[in-house]
């Protein structure tokens, strides 16, 4: 006859038994790549569902890019960009991301305006045929430019667009999109994963082996990393001038525009990358930081706080907020130039 007390122990062995093999069995890698909203997009996540629910992560990359894609022409953003009308139907995310601008417009004092696309295409950045605009085109088209002119009407969900003007979520679309697939993953229970849109990149949850991600920031001027962050649950967004640009008689112009003058952001910065919990927010500042360059940023940083970075200048320095001392791996190969901590306070 066997005790209570044994009976109590050989349960006891069948439960961790039980709680080992269920600690083993974790969930499997599935991967997914994929070239839409104009990059590549790579897609891993942990789940024993996985293959299910990166098809629908596709398809839903495929939805926002027939909506805000500027080249695309079945998508709302064209259509709205190139019909005879005023008024667009758009869908509800068209008309919270262009809300979410105009915010953003007034926090970064104009740096940041998504309505700058007739200049954009002035450079040629979107034909790929790029050039540079004279002064007297320039001057023509900058009263174009201007988010706050732009209106979404909510309860039809129609667009607002102003005869002339042009909009370019291209730096916030990808930003947006990353929040949205990491909340769509988060409802399918997924509790790791990484998902890049050409580097910009959200991380959900740790490392199946619970570390943090060690997320590598590009050096602007050359290959390979100028170092690395360790994050997890954050969108690490970056933009440079590295990024798109063409040169012509010696002189080099990027991609990423001052709204105030319609030429290339001339601000001392080579590169910015944001880590914050929101894509959106993250792609909207570094853009707007190329522009304002790292003085107004880290006034803007100072104010709201509700971000991280790291900002390399055009000579090669790194600056870094706070918070990222200790977070901040530099490359030791790298050594074009320091690394210095953002103080504190002011
Ligand atoms: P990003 O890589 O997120 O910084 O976005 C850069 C893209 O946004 C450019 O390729 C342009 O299409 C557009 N853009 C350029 N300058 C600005 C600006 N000052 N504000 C908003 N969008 C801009
Ligand atoms: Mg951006």
């Amino acid at each position: 006859m066997v005790s209570w007390r044994k009976k109590l122990s050989i349960f006891s062995l069948y439960g961790c038994l039980a709680f080992v093999a269920g600690c083993s069995s974790s969930p499997e890698q599935v991967s997914s790549e994929i070239f839409a909203m104009d990059t590549l997009i790579s897609l891993d996540i942990w789940s024993d569902n996985g293959k299910a629910i990166l098809k629908n992560c596709e398809n839903y990359l495929y939805t926002l890019e027939n909506e805000f894609s500027t080249t695309l022409e079945t998508s709302e953003i064209y259509q709205a960009n190139h019909n005879e009308l005023e008024w667009s139907p758009v869908s509800e995310s068209v008309g919270e991301v262009l809300v979410f601008s105009q915010e953003m417009y007034h926090k970064t004092k104009g740096a940041f305006d998504p309505s700058i696309y007739p200049i954009v295409k002035a450079w040629g950045f979107t034909q790929e045929k790029n050039r540079v605009p004279s002064q007297e085109e320039i001057n023509v088209l900058l009263p174009y430019v201007d988010i706050l002119a732009v209106d979404y009407v909510i309860e039809t969900s129609d667009l607002y667009l102003p005869t002339g003007m042009e909009l370019d979520f291209g730096s916030v679309a990808k930003g947006y999109a990353v929040d949205r697939l990491a909340q769509l993953l988060k409802e399918e229970n997924v509790k790791t994963g990484m998902i890049s849109l050409g580097g910009n990149i959200y991380t959900i949850g740790k490392k199946i082996d619970g570390s943090a991600w060690n997320i590598g920031i590009q050096n602007p001027y050359g290959g390979g990393v100028v170092g690395s962050v360790q994050v997890f649950d954050k969108a690490i967004i970056t933009s440079g001038g590295y990024q798109r640009y063409f040169t012509q008689d010696d002189e080099t112009y990027w991609h990423i525009l001052d709204p105030r003058t319609g030429y290339p952001a001339d601000s001392g910065l080579a590169s910015v990358t944001i880590i914050s919990d929101s894509g959106l927010y993250g792609d909207c500042l570094s853009t707007a930081f190329f522009v304002l360059g790292l003085e107004e940023a880290i006034a803007y940083y100072y104010e709201h706080q509700d971000f991280d970075a790291v900002f390399i200048s055009t000579e090669g320095d790194i600056y870094i907020t706070p918070s990222l001392n200790g977070v901040f791996q530099l490359t030791k190969s790298y050594t074009s130039g320091t690394v210095w901590v953002i103080p504190d306070e002011e």
